[in-house]
């Protein structure tokens, strides 16, 4: 089995889909092993998106992550990681995610694409030691 660090970001909480976010992790038969409403601290959406620090909209992303509270939850089953990719979409909810996905169903532009899944098992470990401190591997 396998974790991966699932966020909702604000504009998902603000449009009322953690529900259906939610019941979309669940009816793909993955569990949550921590889930928890909270407004992130910048020090932390720095960290969280480090790899992008040097892109031209790291600043409105920073902004956009701390401006409302968001859900982080880690999400475990079999290829967790992958398959909470495949519920999301694409990263560009109009040009990427297809019909049927979070992205796709819900979003229209890039920086508010509602949510947000590791990509790799490093990735995931390290988000999930920055969210989740005391679930660290
Ligand atoms: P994926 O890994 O599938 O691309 P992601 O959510 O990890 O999905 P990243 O490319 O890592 O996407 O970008 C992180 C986040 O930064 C995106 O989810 C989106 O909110 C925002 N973002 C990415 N590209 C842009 C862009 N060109 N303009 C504005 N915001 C962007």
């Amino acid at each position: 089995t396998e974790q991966t660090l699932v966020l909702i970001k604000p504009d998902g909480v603000q449009r009322g889909v953690i529900g259906e976010v939610i019941s979309r992790i669940e009816r793909k038969g993955l569990t949550l092993a921590a889930l928890e409403l909270r407004t992130v601290p910048t020090e932390i959406a720095a960290e969280h998106y480090a790899e992008h620090a040097e892109r031209p909209f790291f600043g409105s992303l920073l902004e956009f992550i701390t401006s409302g509270p968001v859900v982080a939850a880690v999400v475990e089953g079999p290829r967790a990681i992958a398959a909470f990719r495949q519920l999301a979409g694409g990263t560009d909810p109009v040009e990427k995610a297809t019909p049927g996905t979070i992205r796709g169903d819900f979003g229209l532009e890039t920086q508010f694409n509602l949510v947000h899944g590791s990509d790799s098992p490093e990735s995931a470990a390290r988000e999930i030691g920055l969210w989740f401190p005391a679930l660290r591997s």
